[in-house]
């Protein structure tokens, strides 16, 4: 008769050919002690069973583990109406070449033993300084015609982090987010007490008129014509309904964001934007907010946002996607879905990218595109604009 024996102590499962003793089922000697054990044939084949089960289980876990490809770093170039109809084949090579050298100033940081941080601020840095982008040089215009810029970055090892919010004489915000973090004892800093902070730091300072950019002009007067037509007829319906500061939600695209693991399974993430277009009076999006549109956590998930930013700060997306995974157990991808949703079902839109401590990625959004490039652990890379 075939049954099986366990040795709890080397873990292994032994076949062995037992003696059926009538009415005290089979008897058999355990490998790992001198004491004899009774286990009856039924349950015996039972246990056998499941321990197979078991073994396949883990076997076939650690086969997907194996070939699941590892990403080390993914980008965005923002969220919104983003369709193939209005796109030119010249456009899009410049969005999806711009993507590509950012990815590969990030992917030189890792590959070169650097720390995420690095990667994430080289892979931004490239996106600021590309006019495409509504991040740094590209940054959209505010109601009063100004380039008020917000930026944050985070460490996942550590939790440290820094932000800066409606700068305007920054060359590079995401640089002046890390030097809060590191060379400051606060988190955020604001206006014009964050760029004398960063001039004292030794972050190159320009002249605004350096942010202008003629389409990002025109975005604003077009922002402002829709603007007065919305507050005419607010004020015709219902006057009680109108609000100060509103926004027209399809003027923000191409805020950029990074997120990185590094060979020392260090997380980072970072945000860099310009805002909405037409934003009024001091407002402040989601991107620099911790825990809203960036995030980081070694024992989770680096996350970076796009997308209208006061859907972001009310639902705290970026928390919310690491805590799903932390204290629910989703996946990357699961808690990403869900915390879209909850955007969505707001009323909001965007999208993020998320990059997990195992490698394993999720670029959700609720929006027509959104602009997004990953990078593997091999250097492949791949870009997207369009929904799948
Ligand atoms: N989230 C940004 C903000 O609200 C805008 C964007 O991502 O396009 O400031």
């Amino acid at each position: 008769m075939l049954a099986a024996t366990v040795c709890a102590k080397e873990l292994t499962i032994k076949l062995t050919f037992m003696r059926i003793i009538p009415n005290r089922g089979v008897v058999g000697s355990s490998p790992c002690s001198s004491k004899k054990i009774i286990i009856k044939p039924l349950a015996a084949l039972i246990v056998l069973l499941f321990l197979q089960l078991c073994a396949l289980a883990q076997l076939k876990e650690a086969a997907a583990e194996n070939q699941a490809t590892k990403y080390v770093l993914v980008i965005h170039g923002g969220a919104g109406t983003i369709l193939k109809k209005n796109m030119t084949p010249a456009k899009e090579k410049a969005y999806t070449d711009a993507l590509k050298q950012a990815l590969q100033a990030g992917y030189a940081k890792i590959k070169a033993g650097n720390s995420s941080l690095d990667a994430v601020e080289a892979a931004i840095h490239v996106l600021e300084d590309n006019p495409l982008f509504n991040a740094g040089k590209g940054a959209v215009f505010t109601h009063d015609g100004r380039n008020e810029m917000d930026a944050a970055i985070m460490d996942g090892k550590n939790l440290a982090a820094g932000s800066v919010a409606g700068v305007t004489t920054i060359r590079n915000p995401i640089s002046a987010a890390r030097a809060v973090m590191e060379k400051s004892e606060h988190v955020m800093m604001a206006g014009p007490g964050a760029e004398k902070f960063a001039k004292q730091a030794g972050l190159t300072i320009v002249d605004p008129k350096y942010f202008y950019t003629e389409e990002r002009w025109k975005g604003l007067q077009q922002a402002l014509k829709e603007d007065s037509i919305k507050s005419k007829l607010d004020h015709s319906s219902n006057q009680s309904q109108q609000k100060l500061g509103t926004i027209n939600t399809d003027y923000k695209f191409g805020t950029v964001g990074a997120v990185a693991l590094d060979n020392n399974g260090n997380l980072a993430a970072g945000t860099s934007t310009g805002g909405m277009t037409n934003k009024k009076y001091g407002r402040i999006g989601d991107a620099p907010i911790i825990g809203a549109g960036t995030y980081a956590n070694n024992n989770t998930v680096a996350i970076s946002c796009t997308g209208w930013g006061e859907f972001y700060i009310r639902n705290v997306v970026a928390h919310d996607l690491s805590a799903l995974m932390a204290y629910a157990g989703l996946s990357v991808e699961e808690a990403g879905k869900s915390v879209i949703k909850k955007v969505g079902d707001m009323g909001g839109d965007g999208g993020l990218i998320a990059l997990d401590k195992n490698g394993n990625m999720a670029m959700p959004f609720n929006s027509e595109g959104m602009y997004r490039g990953t990078i593997t652990k091999e250097g492949k890379i791949e870009i997207r604009i369009y929904k799948d």
